[in-house]
């Protein structure tokens, strides 16, 4: 209307300007209903789309006085909304700023561990529910900080993928694991986490194909495990990079199944060979209720799909039979074991012979 203006600032990236006095409720009113109408589904040719927006608030004298300052505040508040989990609106506060600056650090720190070897990998193994027995394991990526000690992934693989670090780092740790994984026997599989980032990168199937022919591992044996957010982009693409994988001789795990749109449309479109079940649906079978039916129904499914399902984060022998009865395929865990750097599988797949 003609409260303000909107602009574009680049990217999925809009400003608005609101001049005058506004109080905080009315404001943080209004970015909610911006959020709403933005998130309303949208028809482009026969398919809904849904997008989502988050919204960072400052003000103009609380926050800052200088374009500049006002413009990078808001944007810090933006980064908030973003952390809170999408979808809200936040208001700049100046604790923001040594968040910021607290990020900028690790991020550095971690092209700093990318670059000296500080970084490792750990290996968890893959269980048959039927026999207990190893099929094989998963890589997850490990560091050790100098000063603030273990950081997880989970914290510092997001930083990695917005700092433009995760290409350089997905290829370094697809390179390490295919040569580990050669020296193990060849009926033991490994397989690696990619971030969607690195699956939309058409250089892909190139650096895949490079770090098999570099470690002479079969192609069979390595298995990609992708989230759901690969299909955020769906399209010819995404199809192609589907293809390509397949062709190379790869397997596809479709990675923490549950968590987010969990679409039937690409479960039957896209070449996986396996669905891990995530850990938030395991843990919610102690509880009972439908957590129970919905296992049940995922892994009905993905036998008629051909697919083989894994329960991920089993930490109880009860689960662990509960999810066989469900007729899951595989199961990983901690009752089965943590994850080991790469000198203890061989004493892992020692053991399961005797
Ligand atoms: P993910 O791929 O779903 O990996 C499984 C996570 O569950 C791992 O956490 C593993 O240590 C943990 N876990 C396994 N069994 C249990 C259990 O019984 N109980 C509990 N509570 N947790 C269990 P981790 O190693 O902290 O990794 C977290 C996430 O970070 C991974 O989730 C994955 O999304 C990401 N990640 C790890 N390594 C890499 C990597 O090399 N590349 C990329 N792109 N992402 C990675
Ligand atoms: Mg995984
Ligand atoms: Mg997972």
């Amino acid at each position: 209307g003609d409260r303000g203006m909107v602009g574009r600032l680049g990217g999925d990236e809009f400003k608005v300007v609101l001049p005058g006095r506004w109080d905080r409720p009315k404001l943080g009113v209004l970015a909610d209903a911006i959020i709403a109408t933005l998130s309303q589904p949208y028809h482009i040719e026969e398919a809904q789309v849904v997008i989502g927006a988050s919204v960072g608030i400052a003000l103009c004298p609380d926050d800052a006085t200088s374009r500049d300052a006002l413009v990078r505040n808001a944007d810090l508040a933006l980064y908030a909304a973003k952390d809170a989990g999408r979808g809200v609106h936040r208001f700049y506060s100046s604790d923001m700023h040594a968040e910021a600056e607290d990020r900028r650090q690790l991020e550095d720190d971690l092209r700093t561990a990318l670059a000296d070897g500080g970084l490792e990998l750990v290996y968890q193994p893959l269980v048959g529910a039927k026999n207990g027995k190893i099929v094989g394991f998963e890589t997850l990526l490990r560091w050790n900080h100098p000063a603030r000690g273990p950081v997880s992934p989970a914290l510092f693989v997001p930083i990695a993928e917005d700092a433009g670090l995760i290409g350089p780092l997905g290829e370094w740790v697809l390179r390490t694991a295919c040569a580990v994984a050669a020296q193990w026997p060849s009926s033991i599989r490994i397989a690696v986490n990619v971030s969607p980032i690195q699956f939309s990168n058409p250089a892909f199937p190139g650096i895949v194909m490079n770090a098999l022919a570099s470690s002479a591992l079969a192609p069979q044996r390595l298995e990609l495990e992708i989230t759901e957010s690969c299909f955020i982009n769906e399209g010819e693409k995404t199809d192609q990079m589907f293809a390509q994988l397949k062709a190379i001789g790869v397997r596809l795990a479709l990675d923490d199944f549950g968590t987010g749109y969990s679409s039937l449309g690409y479960l039957r479109k896209a070449p996986f060979d396996k669905i891990k079940i995530d850990q938030s649906f395991v843990r919610a079978l102690e509880e009972g209720g439908s957590a129970h039916a919905i296992v049940k129904a995922i892994t009905t499914l993905a036998a008629a799909l051909d697919m083989e399902t894994l329960a991920e984060g089993v930490e109880t022998q009860e689960l662990f039979d509960i999810l066989r009865n469900d007729g899951c395929d595989m199961i990983q865990g901690y009752l089965i074991s943590r994850p080991v750097p790469g000198t203890q599988v061989q004493n892992l797949l020692a053991f399961q012979h005797f």
